[in-house]
C-alpha cells in the first residue's frame, strides 16, 4: 500500500472504517464478554443491526501485481514455447528451495501429484493407505486411483489433525503407506507419525496441498515422508489456477515420477536404450510454462502473505479464545510455523443457548464475516461402495473385504463426523492478509452474536 498516492475510494472506506472500529473498540462495546448479558450490546445485523464489517474489504484472492507480475507471463506467451521447458524448471528448482527438498517435479494439479507419488511408491492393488477422513476428496481418491484402498483414522478435534494414537490399531499386514495430510495447512504430529511408520516399516506420503511453508521442528512439511504433494490450486495460498508438485530427496524415485508424468519416457536414472520410446507404465501430466511463469510471480509474495497470516491467526485466536463455546486450532508443541491455509475452530452450541451452528454461520456472515463448516467425512461417502463395485476393485480384493457394511464397521471415526455435522467453523485463508482491525472485527462479530444469540435463536424459529 503506497502511502503516497491519494486514497481510492476503497481505501478511503476501509480506512473511515478502521477509525470506526478503532472507537467502537475503544468504547469498550465489543472486546469483553459482558456478565449482564445483552445491554449495551449493539444489535446483531442478521436481526437489522449494523454489520461488524463490509464483506467487500476482505482481501482480494489471489492477489496479483501488473507491476511486477506481467512480464515473466507475457514473455512466455509472445515466446510461443508454452509445453514444458525452463521456466517450468527454474520453478521446480525453486520450490524445492522454498521447502527445503533436493527435488521438485511440477504436475497438472495436486490431485495428480498424490496419485503419481503413491504410484511410484509402488502402492496399488492389494494394499491399504492409512489415511484421516477430514480432508478434500483427492485425498482419498488418489488411494483409489491406484487401486489401493483407504482405511480411516479418526482426528483429534482439538488439532483437527490424523490422532496419531489411533493409527496402530488400524495397520495390518496389507498397510503399505500412512497419507498424512497436513489439514487447514496446519502441521500434523511428525514425531509420533514417523516413529509409527518406522516401527511398522511403512511408506509416508504427504500431503502438503494446504501447508504451504508450514513447519515442524523447523522443517517444512512436505520433506519428512518418502513424498510431499502439493497443490497451486486457485484458492490455495500459492494460486496458479491449477498446479501441483512432489518434492522428495529420493533422486531415484523422483526420476521415475518425471518418467511417468511424462508418458514413460527415459529420464535420469530411470534410462531406455538408445532409440527405446517409453520404459514404463505411464501418463502425462505435465505442468506448462504460463503455469510456470505465475508459481514464480507467486513465489515472492508467499513468505511475506504467510507470516501475516501466522501474526494474524495468532491475534485472532487470542481474542476469541475466552468466548465461552468458541474452541479455537490447537497447535502440537513442534509446530513452528503454520500456512493457515484456513483458520478453524469449534463451535459449541451449548454455550450459544442452542443456537444451531448454521444459524451461527448465517448470523456471521449477516455482519460480514465469510464462513462455513467445511468437510463432510470422507469415510462414509457413496464413492466408497462404487469404487469397491467396479470389476477391477472386484478382482483385487477378497470379497469381504469390499463389504462395504463390514468396510464402515472398520473405518467409524465418530470425533471426525461431530466435527464436520455440529461443530468446525471455518475463515478463509485471505481474510487472514486483513488488517489487524479486520480480526479485531472478527473476533468482534463473534461476541456480537454469543451475546446475542438467544434473540437470534428466538427470531430463527
Ligand atoms: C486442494 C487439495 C488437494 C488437491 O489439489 P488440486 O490441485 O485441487 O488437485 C489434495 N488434498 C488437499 C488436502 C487439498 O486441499
Amino acid at each position: 500500500m503506497k502511502k503516497s498516492k491519494s486514497l481510492s475510494r476503497r481505501e478511503f472506506v476501509k480506512q473511515s472504517s478502521i477509525a470506526s472500529i478503532t472507537a467502537m473498540l475503544a468504547g469498550g462495546a465489543s472486546n469483553v464478554v459482558m456478565a449482564n448479558g445483552i445491554t449495551g450490546v449493539q444489535r446483531p445485523a442478521i436481526l437489522g443491526g449494523k454489520p461488524a464489517w463490509d464483506p467487500i474489504k476482505w482481501p482480494k484472492w489471489p492477489q496479483w501485481n501488473s507491476e511486477t507480475d506481467d512480464k515473466q507471463v507475457l514473455e512466455v506467451l509472445k515466446s510461443g514455447v508454452w509445453s514444458r521447458a525452463g521456466v517450468v524448471t527454474e520453478f521446480e528448482k525453486k520450490w524445492a528451495e522454498a521447502v527445503g527438498a533436493q527435488r521438485c517435479l511440477s504436475v497438472v494439479n495436486g490431485t495428480n501429484a498424490l496419485i503419481v507419488a503413491l504410484n511410484q511408491l509402488h502402492v496399488g492393488g492389494g494394499d491399504e493407505v492409512i489415511v484421516p477422513p477430514y480432508t478434500f476428496i483427492s485425498t482419498v481418491s488418489s488411494i483409489l486411483a491406484n487401486g489401493a484402498i483407504p482405511v480411516f483414522v479418526d482426528v483429534d478435534p482439538k488439532t483437527f489433525q490424523m490422532d496419531p494414537a489411533k493409527i496402530e490399531a488400524q495397520i495390518t499386514p496389507r498397510t503399505k503407506a500412512i497419507m498424512v495430510v497436513h489439514i487447514l495447512g496446519l502441521p500434523s504430529d511428525m514425531n509420533a507419525i514417523m516413529a509409527i511408520a518406522k516401527k511398522h516399516k511403512l511408506l509416508v506420503v504427504e500431503d502438503a496441498c494446504q501447508a504451504h511453508l508450514a513447519e515442524y521442528n523447523h522443517q517444512k512439511v512436505g520433506t519428512f515422508g518418502d513424498a510431499g504433494c502439493f497443490s497451486f490450486q486457485n484458492s490455495k495460498n500459492l494460486p496458479i489456477g491449477e498446479g501441483g508438485a512432489i518434492v522428495s530427496n529420493n533422486n531415484e524415485f523422483m526420476d521415475r515420477c518425471y518418467s511417468y508424468h511424462n508418458l514413460g519416457t527415459p529420464y535420469g536414472t530411470a534410462v531406455g536404450a538408445v532409440g527405446t520410446g517409453s520404459i514404463m507404465y505411464n501418463t502425462k501430466v505435465r505442468f506448462t510454462e504460463y503455469q510456470a511463469a505465475i508459481g514464480l510471480a507467486q513465489l515472492k509474495r508467499l513468505d511475506a502473505e504467510t507470516t501475516t497470516r501466522n501474526v494474524n491467526a495468532e491475534y485472532l485466536k487470542s481474542q476469541i479464545k475466552d468466548i465461552p463455546g468458541i474452541a479455537p486450532y490447537e497447535l502440537y508443541k513442534n509446530v513452528t510455523r503454520g500456512a493457515f491455509h484456513l483458520f478453524a475452530f469449534r463451535y459449541k452450541k451449548e454455550a450459544f443457548k442452542n443456537l444451531s451452528r448454521a444459524g451461527f454461520l448465517k448470523a456471521m456472515r449477516a455482519e460480514g464475516v465469510p464462513c462455513t463448516s467445511g468437510y463432510i467425512p470422507l469415510n462414509t461417502q457413496p464413492f466408497l461402495k462404487d469404487t469397491f463395485a467396479t470389476n477391477n476393485f472386484k478382482k483385487m480384493y477378497p470379497k469381504e473385504m469390499l463389504d462395504i457394511n463390514k468396510y464402515n464397521e472398520r473405518n467409524k471415526c465418530p470425533l471426525t463426523e461431530k466435527l464436520c455435522g455440529e461443530e468446525a467453523v471455518w475463515f478463509t485463508q485471505n481474510m487472514l492478509l486483513g488488517s489487524k482491525q479486520d480480526m479485531a472485527a472478527i473476533a468482534g462479530a463473534l461476541e456480537k452474536v454469543y451475546k446475542n444469540a438467544e434473540m437470534i435463536k428466538r427470531q430463527e424459529q
